[in-house]
């Protein structure tokens, strides 16, 4: 099968090869230190932003070599590039994951993972508890390709045993909903999901890799939006798919065509000689070259934030305006314990808090001083909105209801700021 003659796998040999040699450091330390694929011609400190579309070649033979997967050399930059590729490197590295793919958007790893393993009269099993295009995503465009998502309580197993059926390509989910908060018991999913013989994957955009450590709890391939906190000043989109290749598709029936010899590696085959390639969604270098420098200063940025968010949920819940704050690291939020287990004592850096009225959410707003009136998450800067009449603005009020997103409700995104900054402002916008 010629389609298995993979130069991604001898790539990751590599790599694994240089890790290993990295044991004697920490994480963080190897993070910054990730070694290049090549040599840099004028041993440049920063990885270069390789702007070029294509890559040049000595001979016939070469080219005919890197063309079909016998070479790791770059051809074209919608399939593979070095700045692009480092950035992947540096997720491999904090990670260990088998493969990391880096996209255009959040949403790009997203539906480049349904396309790659989902078929027409296939079903996700799933939650509406999902962000708003995801959502949109899994219920109208699979639908017209005839792939079904089934929405059902995933904090409740027997529900989740009974929507999967022999027709289920995968158990999705986020790992922590937003603005719901809803938290799932990632091992009892995946228990759920290996017996059944399906993936376990996950969005884990809420808390970065550093922390939550996605194999550990049975996810299978994980899915990051690095426009959130990787990129961190907010400098541009991005998205990873991360596989772990923890899930046998030679035991399912979801891959026929690429399990067989790398039956661990199934996804990763398909996902880079396939469907990536076909939908042409890859990063960009300049993105790969912010998200890098963002991935650099990750653990100090999140450290900062989610202890800001904490402190800060506790203040507003003693606030009379505010009738609930939402946030899974507060003793008294009902997944505080799963999520400690899960994500530490720090579950992200946003939370929610619902006031009396949508009139009182435009309101206060619409008084903020300091935190800004804007969608995104984890920029330095930190970030109100009303979910219910944008992020889900298009949605019906059924569908709003369906999916628990409310008009009370402000979401918060954490920045860098002092807290008590952050405090004073909300307190003088209510
Ligand atoms: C933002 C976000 C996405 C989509 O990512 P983009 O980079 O905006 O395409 C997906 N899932 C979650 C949980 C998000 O917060």
């Amino acid at each position: 099968m010629p389609i298995v003659n993979c130069s991604l796998l001898l790539c990751g040999k590599k790599i694994i090869f240089s890790l290993n040699q990295m044991k004697e450091f920490s994480e963080e330390a190897n993070l910054l230190h990730t070694p290049y694929n090549k040599p840099d011609a004028y041993n440049a400190l920063s990885m270069p932003v390789y702007h070029s579309a294509a890559y040049e070649f000595a001979s016939a033979e070469e080219m005919e070599d890197a063309f079909c997967g016998r070479s790791p050399e770059h051809v074209y930059s919608r399939i593979t590039n070095p700045t692009v590729q480092y950035f992947e490197d540096r997720v491999k590295t904090i990670t260990g994951a088998f493969s990391v793919t880096a996209l255009n958007s959040g949403m790009a790893a997203i539906t480049n993972t349904f396309m790659n393993i989902a078929r027409t009269g296939g079903n996700i099993v799933t939650s509406a508890h999902l962000f708003g295009n995801t959502y949109s995503f899994l219920l109208y465009t699979l639908a017209d390709f005839g792939v079904e998502a089934r929405f059902c309580d995933l904090t409740n197993p027997d529900e989740v045993r009974a929507h999967i059926d022999e027709n289920t390509c995968a158990l999705f989910l986020e790992i922590i909903t937003n603005p719901q908060m809803e938290v799932a018991g990632l091992k009892q999913l995946a228990g759920i999901a290996h017996a059944h013989a399906i993936p376990l994957i996950a969005d884990t955009t809420i808390v970065p890799f550093t922390v939550f450590k996605a194999k550990e709890f049975g996810v299978d391939i994980e899915l990051v939006s690095s426009t959130k906190y990787i990129s961190g000043g907010a400098t541009g989109l991005g998205g990873l798919i991360i596989d772990y290749a923890t899930f046998d598709w030679g035991n399912s029936s979801l891959l026929p065509r690429f399990s067989g010899s790398f039956d661990k590696a199934a996804f990763t085959v398909r996902l880079r000689k396939e469907i990536h390639r076909n939908m042409g969604a890859y990063m960009t270098p300049q993105a790969a070259y912010m998200q890098t420098l963002g991935l650099e200063t990750l653990t100090l940025r999140f450290e900062k934030q989610a202890a800001t968010c904490l402190e800060l949920a506790k203040r507003l819940s003693c606030v009379s305006e505010i009738s609930s704050v939402n946030y899974t690291g507060l003793e008294e939020n009902p997944f505080y314990t799963i999520s400690k287990e899960q994500f530490g004592a720090y579950p992200g850096a946003m939370l929610t808090f619902d006031l009396a009225s949508r009139e009182a959410c435009f309101a206060f707003l619409n008084n903020l001083k300091l935190i800004r009136r804007a969608t995104n998450l984890f920029d330095n800067k930190s970030l109100a909105i009303h979910p219910a009449s944008t992020i889900y603005g298009t949605f019906t009020e059924q569908q709003r209801e369906a999916m628990d997103v409310k008009p009370t409700t402000i979401r918060l995104s954490v920045g860098l700021e002092p807290v008590e900054d952050l405090y004073n402002d909300i307190l003088q916008a209510l």
